[in-house]
């Protein structure tokens, strides 16, 4: 059975803010259509809730990476067209195409098993074919495009398959200027190239993540993709006025604040020795809940509206923070990241604290942690 979700913490999510940013990125799209991308739980912000804050801010498409998470959402009774894109030999591509999911074919056994599939249940499938235009991860690598666009037109023909979507991902879109992204865009013209001379005429391309859907809008085609600015975090984080609000608040009651004489070795290992006489507070939330353990002595949290250090090993279930003389009541609560609202760093301070990118932070925040929808 899963986790008991805690008392005391809370991963609280704003779905207005989602709404509003998929309204905003709706506005910056150039008349594309959005997909709001929901994978991984929503980024971790709760899958069917994300998707419903995003239908409301006027996404007409969902994206997911499997098949079982499609079939989540249609089990919840929301039928927007949904993609699924990586599609593992066991993945149940029969009950997809009954369920009117979208697949993304990334190479010539996908395509064959897609359209096996469509042949068994007797249904036509919904197919986005998806190039490889320089990530080298799923799609068909340029040189196999031709060929697996010709099976696609044959089992298009056959009526097993209709081909909606060709789609591609970039690369390095959260690095603007990098060479990679006008190569990824010249590489995804010629693949319409190919489409279209086979006779195909799919009436979704798409290629835009939410880098690409903010910064560069001769990539919006029909659809643009937008996961992360959805979530109200920008992947590029330069990009400081986009007006996207973090939704994500991760939040705790303490457990214990304590005095901690000067000297004092702090939590496993003794990391973190106090340089003067001080206090702690201790914050029921570790690993265990998805707190980076290499937070340890690097981020920081906020509580009362000021910031404090994250001080020694961040253990399963708590971490301590140095809160010195500041009048931090035992029953006081802290906030670790969120928006800013309550003085607290963000998920992107705490990307850069222990080295890793915003998606991570807020995505690995376990179900131990429950999420309260505001
Ligand atoms: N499209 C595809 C195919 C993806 O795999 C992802 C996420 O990794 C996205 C779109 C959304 O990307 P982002 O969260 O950077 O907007």
């Amino acid at each position: 059975s899963p986790p008991q979700p805690s008392s005391h913490a809370a991963a609280q999510v704003d779905l207005d803010a989602i709404r509003s940013n998929i309204a905003l990125l709706a506005d910056r799209a150039s008349g594309a259509a959005v997909m709001g991308v929901v994978k991984a739980d929503g980024y971790g912000h709760g899958m069917l809730p994300a998707a419903r804050a995003m239908l409301a801010g006027g996404a007409t498409w969902l994206g997911v990476a499997f098949v079982e998470e499609a079939l989540q959402l249609r089990a919840a009774g929301i039928q927007v067209p949904t993609v699924a894109w990586i599609l593992p030999p066991g993945a149940d591509l029969a009950t997809a195409i009954t369920a009117d999911i979208d697949l993304g074919v990334s190479d010539a056994r996908v395509l064959d098993a897609v359209a096996d599939a469509a042949g068994s249940v007797g249904r036509s499938a919904r197919v986005h074919l998806k190039v490889d235009t320089g990530l080298t991860r799923g799609g068909v690598p340029a040189d196999q495009w031709p060929a697996v666009v010709e099976s696609a037109a044959r089992a298009e023909a056959t009526g097993r398959i209709h081909v909606v979507g060709v789609f591609s991902h970039f690369a390095c879109a959260d690095e603007p200027g990098h060479s990679s992204i006008d190569a990824q865009i010249s590489a995804f013209h010629t693949a319409l190239g190919v489409v279209e001379k086979a006779g195909l005429e799919p009436r979704v391309r798409h290629l835009a993540n939410s880098a690409a859907t903010l910064t560069r809008p001769e990539t919006h085609f029909d659809l643009v993709r937008p996961g992360i600015a959805s979530y109200g975090i920008c992947p590029i984080p330069e990009l400081t006025d986009t007006g996207l609000r973090p939704a994500m608040t991760l939040s705790s009651d303490l457990a214990l604040v304590k005095p901690a004489p000067a000297g004092s070795g702090v939590s496993y290992g003794h990391r973190y020795i106090t340089d003067r006489d001080t206090r702690v507070a201790l914050v029921p939330l570790g690993y265990g809940d998805g707190v980076p353990r290499n937070a340890t002595n690097r981020a920081e949290v906020a509580i009362a509206g000021d910031r404090f250090p994250i001080a020694g090993t961040v253990c399963m279930d708590q971490f301590m923070v140095d809160v010195g003389d500041a009048p931090v009541p035992e029953d006081g609560r802290v906030h670790l990241f969120g928006p800013g609202d309550a003085g607290e760093p963000t998920a992107q301070d705490w990307a850069g604290a222990t080295g890793t990118i915003p998606y991570e932070i807020v995505t690995r925040i376990s179900p131990r942690v429950p999420r309260v929808y505001i």
